[in-house]
C-alpha cells in the first residue's frame, strides 16, 4: 500500500549555521501523524544533516545528483557519493532544475537510471507552467513528462518511486492549486501510472502534491483520495510550520 510522505526542499538556502538552528528545531517536534517525513539540504550541508537527523525518524534527502559514476563532470554529485555518506533519496525533475539548468526530460530519464542502478528512492517532480493551464493542455504536458522519463522503466522499478505533481504557477507563488484541481491531476495521473504498468502499481505509487503548501492549508489538500503528501519548499524552512504540516494528516 503506498504511503503519506511529507518532504522538505530546502533549495538554496541555510548557512551551516542557520542548518544547525533548523536541525535542532525540528528534533524538538513531535509526529502525531503516519506520514514519512524527509527534509534536503543543500550539497555542503548533506552529511551533517544526516548524521544529526541518524536518530531520528525524518529521513534526509538530496535535491540533485549528476546521472554519470564519476567523472569529468565539475561541481556534479553522483548517486554513488550520496549513497557513500547514507543518503537513499533524490529529489529528480524539480521545475527550478528544467528552468533554470535545462535539465530536459532525457537528462531526467538518464538520472532516474543512474539513481535506481544505486538502488536509491526517487521523488520525481514534474508539473505545468500557467500558459498550459490556461490553454487546456495541462494534463497532455503532465502525461508528456511522465511518459519520456519513466515509462521506459519495468514496473517493478515504481516501488522506488515517488510521484511529486508541482503546478509551476503554484511554486513560492502563494497560489495553490484547489483541492479539487489536486485531487483532478493526482487522479488522472494514477490513471496514466494503470494505462501503462496496472492497476496494482498505480495504487502502491504515493503521489505528492507540490506548491505553496502551508499549515493553514495542508489539511484539506491532504483529505483528497489521490493526494499521498506533500513536497513543502518554504513552509518547510520553519520547522513548527514544517511539522504542523506533517501532522495534518
Ligand atoms: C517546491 O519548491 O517544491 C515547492 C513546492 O515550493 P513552495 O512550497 O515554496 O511553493
Amino acid at each position: 500500500m503506498r504511503k503519506n510522505i511529507v518532504a522538505g526542499n530546502w533549495k538554496m538556502n541555510n548557512d551551516l549555521a542557520q542548518t544547525e538552528a533548523l536541525l535542532s528545531n525540528l528534533k524538538k517536534q513531535t509526529k502525531t501523524s503516519n506520514a514519512e517525513v524527509m527534509v534536503a539540504p543543500t550539497f555542503t550541508n548533506l552529511y551533517h544533516a544526516f548524521e544529526a537527523l541518524r536518530t531520528t525518524n525524518i529521513e534526509v534527502v538530496a535535491q540533485n545528483m549528476h546521472f554519470a559514476e564519476n567523472g569529468a563532470y565539475t561541481g556534479e554529485i553522483s548517486a554513488a557519493m550520496l549513497k557513500s555518506i547514507g543518503i537513499q533519496t533524490v529529489i529528480l525533475g524539480h521545475s527550478e532544475r528544467r528552468e533554470y539548468f535545462n535539465e530536459t526530460n532525457p537528462i531526467l530519464a538518464k538520472k532516474v537510471n543512474a539513481a535506481l542502478e544505486k538502488n536509491m528512492r526517487i521523488i520525481f517532480c514534474f508539473g505545468e507552467e500557467l500558459s498550459h493551464r490556461k490553454s487546456g493542455n495541462h494534463e497532455k504536458i503532465v502525461e508528456d513528462q511522465i511518459k519520456n522519463a519513466l515509462f521506459h522503466l519495468k514496473a517493478p522499478a515504481f516501488k522506488n518511486i515517488i510521484l511529486a505533481y508541482e503546478p509551476v504557477w503554484a511554486i513560492g507563488t502563494g497560489e495553490t492549486a484547489s483541492p479539487d484541481q489536486a485531487q483532478q491531476m493526482h487522479a488522472f495521473i494514477r490513471k496514466t501510472l494503470a494505462n501503462q504498468y496496472g492497476q496494482e502499481t498505480a495504487n502502491n505509487t504515493s503521489i505528492l502534491y507540490g506548491g505553496s503548501v502551508k499549515p493553514d492549508n495542508a489539511q484539506e489538500i491532504f483529505s483528497k483520495p489521490d493526494v499521498d503528501g506533500g513536497l513543502i519548499g518554504g513552509a518547510s524552512l520553519n520547522a513548527n510550520h514544517f511539522f504542523e504540516i506533517v501532522n495534518a494528516f
